[in-house]
């Protein structure tokens, strides 16, 4: 038995699906001790969407520490929160026309949805908060509340109330009209379900599988919202910064919504920081309402301002939407022809190959683990996780891509002839 096993506690999971000691990393490649390498095509789950230590953001980091930048800081004013908000509102907000204020939350994702979910129920002053079916926000109760996955809600016993899941257009829910559904429930008196202070929503539910909400029934949402007077937030923790290519995923719809979840590669980095974006009007916290110690990470503002100046000096945005079309290309090429039962789903940097009426769960498991042993780091995810996710480092390069997929392509043929 080794040292992780004889003393971490058994809630270890991705090195269950991974056993190897890593060590070092670059760009799109993992490299393990034992001298093994990996393309990496998990990305620490969408916090790495720069690249492993990528170099602008790393002489940025080490000019820092070198000298004697201030580490922590609470949530006090200091140059380089100055300098991150002065960046991201000349990169991202000041174009896009949104007018926001942030929140630095506690430093991981679920910190920032558990700050949206209380806002909003103190705004509207009502207790109901709609999520969709398939969703993922976090693992502490609030989060967990929201998050549709019953095998983790598992973990909790009790305490996961006031929330009404509701259809996302997925599956057997594709065939009728979710919104209309939701608007019906709102509208019937008898229907035993109060109106919400909030609707949470992810613009693609990564975790739940890789499912692209279609823009229509984006724009749909938001004027149920503003019809009913319900609070839009979007959870923008996964496939925000880039990952589909523009910098917020619900810019594709061409909707603002109420308050905006982001983490995961906001630091550009790997640093834990995680923000809940307001719109102003909103913002009726009162000072240290939602406290915390470690909302100041100043190495993460660091990488965080400066992972928007490589943004901004990098042509990642084009970058995607090219590597988006070699992947469509070789998933509907390559991997669909395998079965018709398989369903290939994606947009941007995120891809699923659903194999839920195709080997389900075993098949993928299968697939997944003869990758890693094949030198490719690739998770499922999706209902009995049944999906395998492709999400690799934006700045990845097509000839990696292609060797990512290459190795998921012969994991597919050796599982099957088997
Ligand atoms: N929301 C979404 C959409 C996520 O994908 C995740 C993490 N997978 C979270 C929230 C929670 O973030 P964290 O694990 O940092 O708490």
């Amino acid at each position: 038995m080794n040292i992780f096993e004889k003393c971490e506690s058994n809630v270890r999971s991705y090195c269950r699906s991974f056993p190897a000691i890593f060590h070092r990393a670059k760009g799109s490649i993992v490299y393990a001790e034992s001298g093994e390498e990996y393309i990496d095509f998990f990305a620490g789950a969408g916090a790495l969407n720069y690249g492993h230590n990528n170099e602008y953001i790393k002489q940025k980091v080490i000019s820092y520490l070198d000298a004697d930048g201030i580490a922590h800081g609470l949530d006090m004013y200091t140059s380089a929160k100055e300098k991150f908000l002065a960046k991201f509102n000349e990169i991202v907000l000041s174009p896009k026309q949104l007018d926001y204020r942030i929140q630095f939350c506690g430093p991981t994702g679920t910190n920032a949805v558990e700050a949206a979910l209380k806002l909003a129920r103190k705004v509207k002053q009502r207790t109901g908060i709609f999520s969709f079916m398939g969703a993922y926000h976090g693992m502490t109760l609030g989060s967990l509340s929201i998050t549709g996955n019953t095998g983790v809600r598992a973990g909790t016993i009790g305490s996961l109330n006031n929330v009404t899941f509701m259809p996302y257009p997925y599956g057997f829910m594709e065939s009728f009209d979710t919104i209309e559904y939701m608007q019906s429930v709102l509208n019937d008196v008898n229907s035993g379900i109060e109106k919400p202070a909030a609707i949470i929503f992810e613009t693609v539910q990564a975790e739940g599988g890789v499912v692209v909400a279609p823009i229509e029934w984006m724009q749909r949402l938001r004027k149920l919202c503003d019809e009913n007077d319900i609070l839009l937030i979007c959870d923008d923790i996964q496939v925000g910064c880039g990952r589909i290519g523009s910098f917020f995923s619900f810019e594709r719809a061409d909707i603002v919504p109420d308050m905006v979840t982001l983490s995961k590669s906001i630091s550009g980095y790997g640093f834990p920081m995680s923000l809940l974006l307001i719109k102003p009007e909103l913002d009726i916290w009162e000072p240290g309402e939602h406290n915390g110690t470690f909302r100041g990470n100043q190495l993460a503002f660091i990488g965080a301002t400066a992972a928007l100046e490589y943004r901004g000096n990098s042509n990642l945005e084009q970058d995607v939407k090219e590597k988006e079309v070699f992947l469509k290309t070789y998933l509907t090429q390559q991997i669909a022809p395998i079965s018709e039962k398989i369903s290939i789903r994606g947009i941007g940097l995120i891809w699923g190959i659903d194999l839920e009426n195709f080997g389900g769960k075993d098949l993928a498991k299968n697939i997944t683990s003869r990758c890693f042993k094949r030198g490719l780091i690739v998770e499922t995810a999706g209902r009995n996780s049944t999906v395998i996710k492709i999400l690799p480092p934006l700045v990845t390069d097509i000839s990696t891509l292609k060797k990512g997929c290459s190795i998921i392509k012969e994991a597919f043929d050796e599982c099957i002839s088997n």
